[in-house]
């Protein structure tokens, strides 16, 4: 069975585990979107792997990996991960192929969004500043460069004649001519002999794979509520992180994807600005923060904190389509006497139980909370949800409840092996075969 996996929240729910987990299932694991601001972190036998723009498959072998049309790809950022993975013992071989109609961030992408949100002031989204953005604008502009079109080697194509007009608008906004639109096509031919044997047609490849029956499993970077259509805009990231980017982001029919698994923390975080309702500015929040070591993979900047949005929750299952959920992080509430969680909105006087549609109107929402009974005994490690504490399956009963969505995998610690696979679940089916 073909199976996304994606952010149910905010990003930053743990993606990265459970893709790792399910991957020994699978054939191919295929990004969809976004860039290397992702920042999946896995741990294996004690050692940490962070990746960016690979997808978490690469760490099984045999398992193919595959960087979709929908992702913008920072060359060099590739390569220095390629490097990382090669000298930590990672053997890539043939096994990561990328989209000829993925766009590529550019050097001056980056300055650009430094610009931008510079110019922003107090109304910056609190970017990653890597360029990602200005990558996507150009894409949408119809001006963006191709990992596809850096096959063009003539010195008046059209590669250089884009990258000519580029580098000039970015010289206008800039202020500046230090750049040169030379240096960049130089830069671009060293790029191409690298990444030329890692290019393919990503969409045919995964029509062919599915049908010969091989497993694939899309996996989405960030999370729902940073989607740019469906998240808090315009603070949110700038691609399509729900289920329908898996199809415009790999070629593949919206039928290819058979069922979709949400991502979602046992609480909530979020990184960079934006409304969160159920954000908790005191000693509680710092005690999420440094309990569940909220802090971002690929920036280091600390999360948000707050208590589990069950209205943003509920929503990701109605945009996404949601099969089921994996909870991550239950461990991080051990020894809690209490715990709130979040079922509606107030929103000028009136109780919401919809994501409001406008942002500023979510920031002025107070969450509602039902309070549940916390757990004394030690979620961490456990693997059997009978072996719970009643408390913890009574929260997690009641997250599945108010969310409408089943938590078919439920994550008690950051190793592969600190997982419960409920057996009643659509779970048992991925990992079956
Ligand atoms: P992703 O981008 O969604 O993959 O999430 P990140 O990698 O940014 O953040 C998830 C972090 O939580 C990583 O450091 C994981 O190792 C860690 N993690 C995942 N699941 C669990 C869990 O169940 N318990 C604990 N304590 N940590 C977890």
């Amino acid at each position: 069975m073909n199976l996304c996996v994606l952010g149910a929240q905010w990003g930053d729910e743990g993606k990265g585990k459970i893709v790792d987990l399910l991957t020994p299932n699978f054939s191919v694991v295929a990004r969809y979107q976004g860039g290397h601001n992702a920042g999946h972190t896995v741990y294996v036998n004690g050692q940490k792997f962070v990746l960016h723009l690979c997808p978490s498959g690469i760490l099984h072998a045999g398992v193919m990996c595959l960087i979709g049309n929908g992702v913008v790809v920072d060359p060099h950022a590739l390569f220095a991960e390629l490097d990382h993975l090669a000298t930590i013992g990672v053997a890539i071989g043939g096994r990561l192929l990328v989209s000829d109609k993925a766009h590529l961030i550019l050097s001056y992408h980056r300055e650009i969004e430094l610009l931008a949100e510079a110019r922003r002031g107090e109304r910056k989204i609190g970017t990653t500043s890597r360029g990602i953005g200005p990558a996507y604008e150009d894409k949408i502009g119809r001006r963006g460069v191709r990992v596809g079109d850096l096959a063009d080697q003539s010195s008046d194509g059209p590669l250089v004649g884009a990258v000519r007009e580029n580098v000039a608008a970015r010289n206008r906004l800039v202020g500046n001519t230090e750049l040169k639109w030379q240096d960049v096509v130089a830069d671009l031919r060293t790029v191409w002999t690298r990444l030329q044997p890692l290019v393919t047609d990503v969409s045919l490849y995964l029509h062919r794979a599915i049908a010969e029956g091989r497993a694939v499993m899309f996996e989405g970077a960030q999370g729902t509520m940073l989607d740019i259509d469906h998240g808090t805009y315009p603070f949110v990231t700038s691609s399509n992180a729900t289920a329908g980017g898996a199809a415009t982001g790999l070629g593949v029919g919206p039928r290819a994807i058979e069922a979709v698994l949400g991502v979602a923390k046992a609480y909530t975080t979020r990184v960079g600005a934006g409304p969160l309702p159920t954000e908790l500015l005191g000693e509680m929040g710092e005690r999420l923060r440094e309990t569940g070591q909220e802090y971002g993979a690929s920036t280091g900047r600390p999360r948000r904190c707050g208590w589990f949005d069950a209205v943003a929750v509920r929503y990701a299952a109605r945009v996404n389509g949601l099969d089921a959920l994996a909870i991550t992080k239950l461990d991080v509430l051990d020894g809690l006497p209490e715990l709130q969680v979040c079922t509606a909105y107030r929103c000028n006087g009136s109780t919401v139980t919809e994501m409001p549609g406008d942002t500023a109107q979510l920031a002025a929402c107070e969450p509602v909370y039902e309070t549940l009974p916390g757990w004394t005994k030690p979620t961490k490690g456990i693997t059997k949800f009978g072996d719970l504490p009643a408390e913890a399956k009574r929260y997690i009963h009641r997250l599945e409840e108010i969310s409408g969505v089943k938590a078919a995998i439920v994550s008690t610690g950051s190793e592969r092996d600190h997982t419960i696979v409920r057996d009643d679940s659509i779970a048992a089916k991925w990992f079956k075969r």
